[in-house]
């Protein structure tokens, strides 16, 4: 099984999203041989909310998850639901174009489709929707927030920038100088809402199935064949393949086409008043702009949540869950010691751009991946956008078009490449905060 998952183990992390997330809806492993119009390989937000949109639309669906649906990254992020993509909106028109507007609108109306599908489908994940904030430690941070804040202006969204003697009110600690919030932004508790999303295609008539890994896709007549473990089969006319980091060799250069890479979460227990009322007391969510960066939230069961500060193409996040401790420290450390009591990570794909990449063959085979970490509202954006497109819609009007498939640069050397990043970009904090502070 476990060569389906990058190595992974197929259980369940050990994320503090299951100590609060309802129960999995039934979700029975394939036990037998299925037709129906569209598989979709991989139960994460981005095959899930295509299972909702294809099932809206009247066809039938069949979803498979090797393992179950939320175990991949959606069930184990830091719940960060954060507008836009990794490059701010003027470079991402400066490099597709101004048809790229389009792409730039997408991101960022990617948080309220997210909270819109957990209205309209009453999920249980205790969504709060303060706003994301992006705080910056340096000058260079801050010119680069002050100018991603008027990008963003310009465009209509609800965003500002924050004064600076209000940051260590708002964020708890006086580390930062520079800040802007986006409303758009909030934060979920991710496993619940993979698994509201699973409820919600279930009772829209979907098939669901847990353990049961895809482990061959084949062309046969005018259909494809789907071989599941367990020797099933699912006869489509259609097939998405929504694995992301978890891809493997199912659809050929898939898992060449991006580098999964690790990141790790620590949580606390649930932390004293004293503490809540000084970190984040506005229940806003927030991630800086370190290269290393932090992400930090309270979960709705009272515990501080950090994640970031480094990445590994290993399976071992020793290195950098005593990296997020020191940073929380910097942070906090004038509140007490903080009660850490949990850690765990998990693979997210990066893509050669850092820009998420659909692709797609000629007679109904559909794939997407690569959402670089920033994927809770934009690979559920994709999935809708992926089930539209076998619906119908024309390639030439989506924001994100299908592309060629190309092998990621020096993927042989992903893990000495993935090292050396993260050594060098903390090089280069370290310097930035030495040089600008
Ligand atoms: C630690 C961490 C923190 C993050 N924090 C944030 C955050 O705060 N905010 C944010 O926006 N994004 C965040 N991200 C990114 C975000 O979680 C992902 O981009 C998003 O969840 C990807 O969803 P997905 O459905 O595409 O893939 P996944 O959720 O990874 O799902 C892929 C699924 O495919 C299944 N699968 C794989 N192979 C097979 C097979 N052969 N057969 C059947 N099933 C298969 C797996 O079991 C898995 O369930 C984070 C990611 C990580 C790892």
């Amino acid at each position: 099984m476990t060569k389906h998952l990058a190595g992974e183990q197929p259980q369940l992390p050990e994320t503090i999203w299951r100590l609060t997330a309802p129960p999995l809806v039934d979700c029975p492993p394939l036990q037998a041989s299925i037709e129906a119009d569209v598989a979709i390989i991989g139960g994460g937000f981005t095959g899930l909310m295509a299972a909702i949109t294809l099932r809206e639309a009247g066809r039938s669906v069949v979803v498979v998850d090797a393992t179950e649906p939320g175990w991949g990254a959606s069930g184990r992020n830091n719940g960060q639901v954060i507008p836009g993509f990794k490059w701010d909106p003027d470079e991402i028109v400066a490099r597709y174009g101004p048809k790229a507007e389009a792409v730039v609108a997408m991101g960022g109306d990617a948080p309220g489709l997210v909270f819109n599908t957990i209205e309209r489908f009453s999920i249980d994940c205790s969504p709060v929707r303060q706003g994301w904030i992006q705080p910056a430690y340096t000058d260079i941070g801050a010119r680069r927030i002050a100018s991603r804040q008027a990008q963003w202006a310009r465009r209509g969204a609800p965003v500002d920038m924050l004064k600076p003697a209000e940051l260590p009110q708002i964020l708890g600690t006086p580390i930062f100088q520079a800040g802007w919030i986006d409303l758009r932004g909030g934060s979920i508790n991710p496993l619940a809402y993979a698994r509201g999303l699973a409820k919600a295609a279930v009772n829209l008539g979907a098939d669901v199935h847990a353990r049961t890994a895809a482990i061959g896709l084949r062309r046969q007549g005018s259909a494809w064949v789907v071989e599941c473990e367990g020797g099933h089969r699912i006869q489509a006319c259609q097939v998405i393949v929504a694995t992301a980091a978890y891809a493997d060799d199912l659809v050929a250069g898939l898992r060449k086409a991006m580098v999964p890479v690790r990141t790790a979460q620590v949580a606390t227990a649930p932390l004293p008043a004293a503490m809540l009322d000084r970190i984040l007391p506005g229940r806003h969510c927030a991630s800086d702009t370190r290269r290393l960066l932090t992400s930090f939230r309270i979960s709705p069961d009272r515990r501080l949540v950090m994640g970031g500060s480094g990445a590994t193409a290993t399976l071992d996040h020793s290195s950098i869950v005593p990296r997020l401790h020191t940073a929380a420290a910097e942070m906090w450390g004038h509140l007490g010691a903080l009660p850490w009591e949990f850690a765990w990570s998990g693979f997210f794909a990066v893509t050669n751009d850092h820009m998420p990449h659909i692709h797609e063959s000629a007679d109904g085979v559909i794939c997407a991946l690569g959402c670089n970490g920033r994927g809770i509202g934009i690979s559920t954006a994709i999935g809708k956008q992926m089930a539209e497109r076998l619906l119908g819609a024309d390639a030439r009007v989506m924001p994100l078009k299908p592309i060629e498939m190309k092998p990621f640069a020096f993927h042989a050397f992903r893990t000495l490449g993935v090292a050396f990043a993260t050594r060098y970009h903390g090089v280069r904090d370290k310097i930035d905060k030495s040089k600008f502070r």
